[in-house]
């Protein structure tokens, strides 16, 4: 772990970086706050700050003042360093955001063993990030596909309209089927559907532009959505889905398997809202079946 020393004294950083230096801490040493605070902003900061009160150009308070403010997932843990030692200068620094306040000449094992309280609060900060993410990607993501879930796609499509109004410019959602499904899963069993399903994602995924999100609105049905271009572009554009997918050969359990999707497509500019926009598309994809699948229906609302 990297462990940032901020003192104007040499004396000071070179007794310091010694002792966490054979607590094997990767150490890193600057004169004065403002320099310490270049490095706080940097994307792969220290995590563990050990700040001098008295510093040239930003001293140590309003070195922590500036780190607390500033919005962070990851904030560090934070040990003012200082011969101000009177109780209310401890107060003072608690209060402006330190974790924890030595006081020098200090006494070398005690500073070891606060370093380590600190290590164990960043381990724990970073435990409870990584589940917070953790938790985060499987409230989105569908489990099979690893594509966007029903809610996050339909999130998405929400956000895009609100973009679309305000630019002014073409939305389009698609909703693509897998042609007869039930029939694959009857002949080579559910298991090998759940390989075409996952399967599938992969080829939709690398199909998928910067500005198209797709996600599992349900069983072998996918939401595509696709925001901004030129209209004359729209069937190219979903026609692109279509192709690959029926030329692909699909690779499963039970072999090689080819499949279609049907799709139904609706776009809008402005003044529809998502439901429309949904349930046109599901009328096209309706149409798009009935018409005999492997095909794209479009609307414009
Ligand atoms: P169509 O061309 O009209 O869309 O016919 P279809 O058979 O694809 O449509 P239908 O709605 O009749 O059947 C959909 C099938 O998809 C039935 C269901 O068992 C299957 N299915 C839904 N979710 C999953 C899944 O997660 N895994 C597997 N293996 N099958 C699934
Ligand atoms: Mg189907
Ligand atoms: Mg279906």
């Amino acid at each position: 772990m990297r462990i940032l020393i901020a003192d104007d004294s040499q004396t000071c950083r070179l007794i310091l970086s010694t002792a966490l230096k054979e607590n094997s801490y990767d150490v890193l040493e600057k004169s004065d706050g403002l320099e310490a605070w270049v490095e706080l902003c940097k994307p792969d900061a220290p995590q563990i700050a050990i700040l001098d009160w008295v510093m040239p150009k930003l001293d140590g308070l309003e070195l922590i003042q500036k780190v607390r403010t500033s919005k962070t997932d990851r904030p560090p843990y934070i040990i003012m360093l200082t011969g101000k030692s009177e109780k209310k200068d401890i107060i003072i620094g608690l209060n402006a955001g330190a974790n924890d306040y030595l006081i020098k000449p200090f006494d070398p094992s005690e500073l070891s063993a606060r370093v380590e309280v600190g290590r164990r609060m960043i381990e724990l900060q970073d435990a409870l990030i990584k589940s917070k993410e953790e938790l985060a990607y499987q409230a989105t993501h569908d489990p099979l596909t690893g594509l966007f879930n029903r809610r996050a796609i339909l999130d998405k499509l929400a956000d895009e309209f609100k973009h679309a109004n305000s630019e002014n410019h073409m939305l389009c959602v698609g909703i693509c089927d897998i042609d007869h499904f039930k029939r694959i899963n009857d002949t080579y069993g559910h298991q090998t559907g759940d390989d075409i399903l996952s399967k599938l994602s992969g080829i939709l995924g690398e199909i998928t532009t910067d500005t198209e999100h797709i996600g599992r609105i349900g069983g072998e049905e996918f939401l595509i959505v696709s925001s901004g271009g030129a209209e004359s572009d729209v069937s190219s554009r979903f026609e692109r889905y279509r192709r690959q997918i029926a030329e692909t050969g699909i690779m499963t359990r039970s072999g090689a398997i080819s499949i279609s999707v049907s799709i139904g497509v609706s776009c809008c500019a402005g003044k529809s809202t998502a439901d429309e926009l949904l349930a046109a598309a599901d009328a096209a994809l309706y149409e798009a079946k009935s018409q005999g699948r492997n095909r794209i229906k479009y609307t414009r609302l």
